[in-house]
């Protein structure tokens, strides 16, 4: 269990990126869904040790994160939002320098890496430079890498931004097979990310945490509150003057629109709803509050 209690960080120049942010993070994995500049990558840096929080603590099972950051760091796997650089070096190459990097002993490092390789798919690229590789393929590096020497805490920030459908849906079964007895965080935009994986998650936005829950639940106590009309395009603009729109699917010569009321405007039909209402209708509510 990863508990973070009253955390808040606010940068150099002003920004307060976190605000008193309490979660309990069990096993398994754990979705962490915001729009840019909600403060996921802070919370990740700081639960990955690399960025001491202004106030706050964090602890992992019996360790003191913040106190404690080395022994943090042997049992963690990040995989950061920019990983920065793609070396000229072969995917082998590079993890096997990592496994060093990591402590892995001479003697299991070969297992080690061929297993990873094995993993992420990337055997049969072992020999080719990184720098060469799809997207795809240095997110499943990247996990490869954040798995070196087992670790029981797997930070992953945004890991399927930017990646087409087949290499996304690659990427996630891969997290999935990581298994339940870890705790896995994944940072993302996209709601799908979470309902297909997590049985947990959180919504984040504006460096607080606006949601907590187990996507089915929160699922659960926003149906009521959303309804959907099939609309012309061009009636969109008048709607969304009378009503508080959250979201628009437009087909070839219509659009559904699915609206936040309490209780539905004439025409208007309730939502079976899914995890992209309980998102934008969080998000709706945050908007209304400001
Ligand atoms: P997310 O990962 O959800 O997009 P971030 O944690 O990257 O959010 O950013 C949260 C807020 O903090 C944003 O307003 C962002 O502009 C700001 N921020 C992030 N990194 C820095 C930094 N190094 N210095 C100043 N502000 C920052
Ligand atoms: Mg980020």
């Amino acid at each position: 269990m990863l508990e973070i209690t009253g955390v808040s960080h606010t940068y150099a120049n002003g920004t307060q990126a976190l605000s008193d942010v309490n979660l309990s993070i069990p096993r398994g994995m754990y979705g962490l869904l915001g729009p840019n500049g909600a403060g996921k990558s802070t919370l990740m840096r700081a639960i990955a040790t690399l960025q001491v929080p202004s106030s706050g603590s964090i602890r992992f099972g019996d360790m003191d994160v913040l106190a404690e950051p080395e022994a943090v760091r042997r049992r963690l796997g990040y995989l950061p939002q920019d990983f920065g650089v793609y070396p000229r070096v072969s995917a082998y190459q590079m993890l096997d320098h990592m496994a060093v990097l990591k402590g892995i002993p001479g003697g299991e490092r070969k297992a080690v890496v061929e297993t990873l390789l094995n993993q992420t798919n990337l055997w049969a690229a072992r020999n080719k430079a990184i720098a060469g590789f799809s997207g795809g393929m240095r997110q499943r590096f990247g996990i490869a890498q954040a798995l070196i020497g087992n670790p029981d805490l797997i930070i992953v920030d945004e890991p399927t931004a930017g990646l087409d459908p087949e290499e996304r849906n690659r990427f996630l079964n891969l997290l999935a097979g990581i298994g339940e007895s870890v705790v896995v965080i994944l940072s993302t935009h996209i709601v799908d990310d979470v309902a297909d994986l997590c049985p947990r998650m959180a919504v984040l936005a504006g460096g607080k945490v606006q949601l907590e829950g187990a996507p089915a639940t929160l699922i659960e106590q926003t149906n009521g509150r959303v309804w959907k009309k099939t609309i012309a395009r061009d009636a969109l603009e008048a709607h969304s003057a009378q009503q508080q729109v959250i979201s628009t699917r437009l087909f070839a010569g219509s659009t559904i629109i699915h609206i936040l009321a309490d209780a539905p405007p004439p025409g208007f039909e309730p939502v079976n709803a899914g995890l992209e209402d309980v998102y934008f209708t969080t998000l709706a509510d945050l908007r209304r509050a400001a």
